[in-house]
């Protein structure tokens, strides 16, 4: 294990693009020809109903298939891409190649509530298009707004919170799902988020991590119970412990995301698990 930063979080020594030799221009560089080599993919996770285990939808995930260095992280290239202003394009490809998907497996589940979960970053947001790209892609694919969820962190509004409550109004108002992503990670309270349009609240991964911290059961909990008396439903990200899925299932949390369920996969392993879900059931009957 490597110590980074000087402080005293220990991280486990990943080699990264940076170490490899690389500088951060080669990435930029990189990352604009890998956008137009198609290099570039989404992966989706379920995020699965907690009574029960149904897929409820999805969360989709940007993939870099570097030719040399292999798969690369959205956590190392995402930022760079904002950085330079790339991730615009990059937002639009994940927009429009998950609206795709969605709309294709809402025809062959016939489950129109299947919903797919969208990152969008800071710049996409304060870029005016957002709001026609999204009417766009429910116009082209035919979606019922409600199934596609847009997924912003905190950081994102509280950049520019006048603006960003507006846009997210009129994001709203054309019928899609606004998700908190990252809960917990920030420093606004819950009553100030409040102030903005969102329908979900996802608790950020490292809640449910740290497993031994006795006090944990009780953050989730007040942190739950909150969301739900504002009228929020809640995702709970990267859950690792059965007893984890137990109190969010004591909790009434209504959806978990993590390996622990399912993994990030390609479009047509997903496709696949729709359809043996509905075969299985099919049989079932
Ligand atoms: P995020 O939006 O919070 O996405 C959830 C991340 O948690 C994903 O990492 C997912 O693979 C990971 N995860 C899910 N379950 C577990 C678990 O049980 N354990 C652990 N340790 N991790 C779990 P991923 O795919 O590496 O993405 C990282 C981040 O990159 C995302 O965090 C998001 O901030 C950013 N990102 C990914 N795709 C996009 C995109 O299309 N646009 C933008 N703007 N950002 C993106
Ligand atoms: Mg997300
Ligand atoms: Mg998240
Ligand atoms: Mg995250």
């Amino acid at each position: 294990e490597a110590k980074r930063g000087g402080g005293d979080r220990i991280e486990p020594f990943r080699p990264s693009y940076r170490s490899a030799g690389y500088g951060r221009l080669q990435v930029e560089s990189d990352l604009r020809r890998a956008f137009e080599r198609n290099e570039l993919s989404l992966a989706f996770q379920p995020i699965i109903r907690l009574d029960g285990e149904e897929t409820a939808g999805f969360e989709a995930l940007l993939r870099w298939e570097h030719p040399r260095r292999g798969a690369i992280s959205p956590t190392e290239f995402v930022p760079i891409a904002e950085s330079t202003g790339l991730i615009v394009q990059l937002g639009q490809f994940a927009l429009e190649e998950a609206a795709r998907r969605l709309s294709d497996w809402h025809r062959m589940t016939g489950n129109q509530k299947l919903f797919m979960s969208v990152n969008i970053s800071s710049r996409q947001l304060i870029r005016q298009d957002l709001i026609a790209d999204v009417r766009t892609v429910l116009e082209r694919y035919r979606l019922p707004p409600g199934s596609l969820k847009l997924e912003l962190t905190e950081s994102i509004v509280m950049d520019n919170p006048e603006r960003s409550a507006q846009l997210l109004t009129r994001l709203r108002s054309l019928g899609v799902g606004l998700s908190l992503d990252d809960f917990g990670t920030g420093y606004s309270s819950l009553a100030y988020l409040m102030g903005f349009p969102f329908d979900t609240l996802k608790i950020d991964q490292s809640f449910l991590k740290n497993n031994s911290q006795p006090q944990r059961p009780i953050i989730l909990h007040s942190i739950v119970t909150m969301a739900h008396d504002l009228g929020l439903q809640v995702v709970a990200e990267g859950v690792e412990t059965d007893a984890d899925v137990v109190l969010l299932r004591q909790l009434n949390c209504e959806y978990a995301q993590s390996f622990m369920f399912s993994q990030p996969m390609t479009a047509e392993q997903a496709r696949k698990a729709l359809h043996d879900h509905m075969a299985g059931l099919k049989r079932a009957s």
